[in-house]
């Protein structure tokens, strides 16, 4: 049997892995980037970008073989450091043990990625390819090949569409009949921002966590980066009378951060330039389905499910369509119709179920994570989870460390939700906490 021609549109993150998993399974497999090369770019982005990838993103990093080398290039966080105005520290840890999360490079994540591509005959980079329009009947993509200045076009027995947030290739299948999409935007945007590391190459603060500067209505973030610095964003509503669009100057700016996140300050020497410098992104949350077109082309990864960032889940989520996929394969390749039509069937309410987690986890963060109660909250089920770890796992275990489907941890957060409203409603429960009491009531919902 001859290969199975496809093409992969959008060489990020997920499109990169697919393609990896795709040459794996004996696919001829072309990748398109509208972008130059970014191995070869000359200066690779000035500013450093993280992510946090977990347990769900490492199962396809497995699967492609290259976990272990990327494990070995990011920075574990066992928990979140909260810093109150006060600049006052609370530790929560996010899971058991070793668990952790793992901050790691974007670009150095996407190159190694396309240099283990690479390795597979089987699979050729296009880059300056722009993605146009398809004919789908024909299954012929057009790109605009912007090194040559030409429309160029080429025909595929399928077409994975991984070209992001605002893809070209979900844009085509908008057009046909029964395809639903929406798309919304937060209030709040976002500006990444940076500490730098100490003279001697050092942190300047705590690596092994993420940093949360909780304030209500929004938030600072600060994750580590292998030399030395940490990559803070700010999460921050777009307008009104404390906003992007009220800091105007480098006062505003130097007041504001002083008068919120004062123990950050002495960290970011930069943060007056840095602040203009640096372009202020928006947030986006995109549903569609089917995410598939007959057995023609299949969305994966942000252009199917871009999510806001708040539960660290866009990339991994996206990687675990490139698993997932890799697996239904083994057992449907003979029907490539219904496998795509499963596919989307099953991941359709995955993907539906981490933009709704990912959009309450920003309330989470900014709102909760410095709160009394929450953390108490945490507490709680932390200590009933630890004596009987077989009747209850937390959400974020569920969602970070777990394979359990997003659609399923989504249902038992929302039981586990109204089991401890009831506990934090018991009299006196700041004191009586560790009472057995509380965990004999918490039992006796949970059975
Ligand atoms: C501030 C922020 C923080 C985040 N933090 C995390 C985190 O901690 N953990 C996590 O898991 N996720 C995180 N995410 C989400 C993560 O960045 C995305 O989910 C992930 O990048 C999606 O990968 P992708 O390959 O689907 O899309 P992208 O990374 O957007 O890649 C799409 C590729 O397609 C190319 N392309 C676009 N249009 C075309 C076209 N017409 N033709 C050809 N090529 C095209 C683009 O150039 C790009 O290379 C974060 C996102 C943001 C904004």
């Amino acid at each position: 049997m001859s290969k199975k021609n496809v093409a992969v549109v959008g060489a990020g993150l997920v499109g990169s892995l697919h393609a990896i998993l795709l040459a794996k399974k004996g696919m001829k497999v072309d990748v398109f980037e509208r972008r130059p090369d970014l191995r070869k770019a000359e200066v690779i982005g000035g500013r450093s970008i993280n992510l946090a990838l977990s347990n769900r993103g490492f199962k396809a990093l497995e699967m492609a073989g290259i976990a272990d080398e990327i494990r070995s290039i990011s920075i574990p966080m066992y928990g979140r450091k909260m810093h109150d105005l006060e600049g006052n520290l609370t530790y929560q840890p996010y899971g058991k043990d070793d668990e952790a999360i793992y901050s790691v490079s974007r670009g150095g994540l996407n190159q190694k990625l396309m240099n283990l591509a690479d390795d597979y005959s089987d699979v050729q980079y296009r880059f300056n390819h722009k993605c146009l329009d398809i004919v789908l009947d024909k299954n012929e993509i057009f790109f605009e090949d912007t090194s040559e200045n030409k429309e160029v076009s080429y025909t595929y027995d399928h077409i994975f569409g991984t070209d992001g947030a605002f893809s070209a290739v979900r844009g085509r299948l908008q057009k046909t009949p029964m395809f639903n999409y929406s798309q919304e935007y937060l209030s709040h945007g976002y500006k990444e921002l940076v500490i730098p590391p100490n003279e001697d190459g050092s942190h300047r603060i705590d690596k092994n966590c993420l940093h949360i500067w909780p304030r209500g209505k929004f938030m600072l973030i600060a994750l580590p980066n292998l030399d030395g610095s940490f990559t803070v964003t700010l999460f921050f509503p777009m307008k009104g009378e404390v906003s992007f669009e009220s800091i105007k100057t480098k006062e505003d700016v130097m007041k504001f951060f002083n008068e919120t996140f004062p123990d950050a300050v002495p960290h970011m020497p930069t943060l007056e330039t840095d602040y203009f410098e640096n372009p202020t992104s928006t947030l986006v949350t995109v549903r569609c389905e089917p995410w598939n077109y007959e057995d023609k082309v299949l969305l994966m990864g942000d252009a199917a499910h871009a999510i806001v960032p708040f539960y660290g889940q866009g990339m991994n989520s996206g990687f675990e369509d490139t698993s997932v996929f890799s697996e239904m394969y083994d057992d449907e390749s003979e029907d490539m119709l219904k496998l795509f039509e499963d596919f989307s069937e099953q991941r359709v309410p995955d993907g539906n179920a981490i933009a709704d987690l990912a959009l309450y986890n920003y309330i989470e963060m900014r709102d909760l994570a410095g709160d009394k109660d929450f953390l108490l909250r945490k507490k709680i089920e932390r200590k009933f989870s630890d004596m009987y770890p077989s009747k209850w796992m937390p959400l974020y275990s569920q969602v970070t460390f777990s394979h359990i489907r997003y659609s399923d941890a989504l249902k038992a957060g929302e039981k586990q939700r109204k089991i401890m409203d009831e506990i934090m409603e018991m009299e006196n429960i700041h004191n009586n906490w560790e009472d057995d009491s509380v965990m004999e009531k918490i039992m006796s919902k949970v059975q």
